[in-house]
């Protein structure tokens, strides 16, 4: 039997173990997806753990994204973007994955948005911004970061190719853009009837990610929908770090469906 897990601090109320198990059982796979707890500065011991236990991969998350680096190779997306969520086991020596960015990219495509070439504002540069400022230029698209706090856009914007930077004032430029990513906590429960993009600045033409998945809907999404955008909830973004994971440590097609069901099912 493989074991998979989490690797995070709490880890208590995750939706990976169930999103993954069912991708095991869809495909027949004897495997298992466990959670790890340790203390907040025993990251690197526990990935030497898991590598010495024979753990054949690991998710990686609160608080250790950026402390793993140094225990694993990281590939060069990892590396750029300065956080690892994915460790797979197989090889001599711990390998890292970001696979929130490639999370990002596949949420956006699997709704038939075309990423290359387009005008994104991403609001929010903490974890889940800069991933996906990172996925949105990588894939070719003009990155404008805004964020509460200028300095932290501006240090983003200097790390990720051709990107600008401001402050949540700068959110006027949504209504030129094509896509719109929200990376900030805003509008998450229990604050749901908050908003981080006026909704004066939403229009047919674009199309908006909300990494918030709880709720699933949220004011901005609704307001989007309302204004004739594109809308595609924070569950999808979840869903593809996964998928892309498991198809990082096992090299199959992971069973998209299979683990959508399971991780909807939850959040419902
Ligand atoms: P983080 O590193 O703590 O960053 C939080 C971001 O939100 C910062 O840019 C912060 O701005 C901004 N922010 C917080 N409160 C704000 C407010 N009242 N007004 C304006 N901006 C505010 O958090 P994170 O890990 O990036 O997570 C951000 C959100 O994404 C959370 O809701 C999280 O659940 C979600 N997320 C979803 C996924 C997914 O797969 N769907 C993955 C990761 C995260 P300052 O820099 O000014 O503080």
């Amino acid at each position: 039997m493989q074991v998979f897990g989490l690797l995070g601090n709490p880890v208590e109320h995750s939706l990976s173990p169930p999103m993954h198990e069912a991708a095991y059982e869809a495909l027949g796979l004897d495997a298992r997806y466990v959670t790890f707890e340790p203390a907040p500065d025993a990251a690197a011991d526990a990935v030497e753990s898991a590598a010495t236990l024979g753990i054949a991969g690991l998710n990686v998350t609160i608080p250790f994204k950026q402390d793993v680096l140094d225990a694993v190779d990281p590939d060069d997306v990892a590396r750029r973007v300065g956080a690892v969520n994915t460790i797979d086991f197989s090889g001599a020596t711990p390998k890292g994955y970001n696979t929130d960015v490639a999370g990002v990219e596949r949420a956006l495509t699997h709704h038939d948005v075309v990423i290359e070439g387009r005008d994104a504002v991403v609001v929010g540069a903490g974890g889940a911004g800069r991933g996906a400022a990172f996925a949105l230029a990588d894939a070719g698209a003009s990155v404008h970061i805004a964020n509460r706090t200028v300095e932290r856009a501006e240090s983003l914007a200097a790390d990720v190719p051709g990107a600008t930077a401001g402050g949540l004032d700068t959110l006027d430029r949504v209504a030129e853009a094509d896509l719109l990513v929200n990376a900030t906590s805003v509008g998450m429960e229990p604050d749901e009837d908050e908003t981080p993009v006026p909704a004066e600045h939403l229009h047919p033409g674009l199309a908006v990610l909300d990494a918030v998945y709880s709720p699933i809907e949220t004011r901005l999404l609704r307001e989007a929908a309302s204004a004739g955008a594109t809308t595609v909830d924070g569950a999808w973004m979840l869903l593809f770090q996964g998928v892309e994971a498991f198809e990082q440590w096992t090299g199959r097609d992971a069973p998209v469906d299979a683990m959508n069901e399971a991780l909807r099912a939850q959040l419902d």
